[in-house]
């Protein structure tokens, strides 16, 4: 080993000899070296409280609903989202986003790579009911025309684990995926497939675990009856997105703020504390921001 001869903290550490005091840091008691030996963590709590303090209460208003929350049954939850109500996510969880997407983008790269990418981001659209969004990549099989649609989504071990077999070209609705917490991949999927945009019949889910990167593919046929019903539920939520003022839907039959047992639609909601304080018939832009600033300021 290569020891150490400057006078440092760090070569004190190495060389296991007594440091010579530091007078500034010592005398000081806001210096870095106290505040860093008083917590270790100064650095990092600061870092998340900023990125938390950053992120906006609420968005601006959109006029149509997000592709991506195609999984999203309730029509109440839906015409909040538009309104651009936002929950805060904890700074670790924007870390996983940020993993996510650079695993998104690791796997396009590898696409492109094998020769097969044709495009990503590419806009997806409905006009009634008002769908945006944005497919992960769309590829094409070497040597022919055949097309196939791409989603990509990168998921905790323990979800990854719990993932049913792969499986060849299935009905969307009859794919194993379309139960629990993974039908809402489906539903985008899905969602995404039948545009007028992409049109494409067959493609797939590729999941991949976020710490050991294993990754699991299923191939899916778009299918028309859970395109039908994505559309049915946002019919019914577009004339609230689309009035002027904009209004909070009325809580939809078998929809519950108030149960928080598990299972129920309700409990896994992060627009509860919000949705239990507004009238149950729903109510306009104003009154849902004026109710919002009496709990979050
Ligand atoms: S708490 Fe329930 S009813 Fe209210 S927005 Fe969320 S899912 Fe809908």
């Amino acid at each position: 080993m290569i020891k150490p001869t400057r006078r440092t903290r760090t070569a004190d550490m190495a060389l296991g000899t007594t440091p010579e005091p530091n007078k500034q840091a010592h005398t000081d008691s806001n210096s870095l070296w106290e505040l860093s030996e008083k917590d270790p963590r100064w650095l990092l709590k600061l870092i998340d409280e900023t990125l938390e303090r950053n992120q906006p209460l609420w968005d601006k208003p959109r006029r149509y609903f997000r592709g991506s929350a195609a999984g999203e049954m309730c029509i109440r939850a839906l015409t909040l989202d538009a309104m651009g109500h936002r929950v805060p996510f904890e700074a670790r969880v924007m870390r996983i986003f940020r993993t996510g997407n650079s695993i998104e983008d690791v796997n396009v790269e590898a696409m492109k790579i094998a020769g097969v990418f044709v495009s990503a981001q590419n806009e997806v659209k409905y006009s009634d009911p008002p769908v945006l969004g944005h497919v992960d990549a769309i590829l094409k099989r070497i040597g022919t025309d055949e097309t196939m649609l791409c989603e990509i989504k990168s998921i905790k071990q323990e979800l990854f684990k719990r993932l049913p077999k792969e499986h060849g070209v299935t009905l969307a609705g009859e794919s194993a995926l379309n139960k629990g917490y993974y039908k809402n991949y489906l539903r985008q999927w899905n969602t995404y497939a039948w545009s007028k945009e992409i049109d494409i019949e067959i493609g797939f889910i590729l999941f991949e675990a976020k710490n050991e990167q294993q990754q699991k593919i299923y191939w899916l046929l778009r299918d028309p009856d859970m395109l039908e019903s994505m559309l049915k539920l946002r019919k019914n939520a577009a004339p609230y997105v689309l009035s002027d003022p904009m209004r909070v839907a009325p809580i939809p039959t078998g929809f519950n703020p108030d149960d928080q047992s598990k299972g129920n639609a309700c409990g896994w909601c992060d627009r509860r504390y919000l949705c239990k304080r507004l009238s149950k018939k729903g109510c306009d832009y104003d009154t849902a921001r004026a109710e919002d600033a009496k709990v979050r300021g």
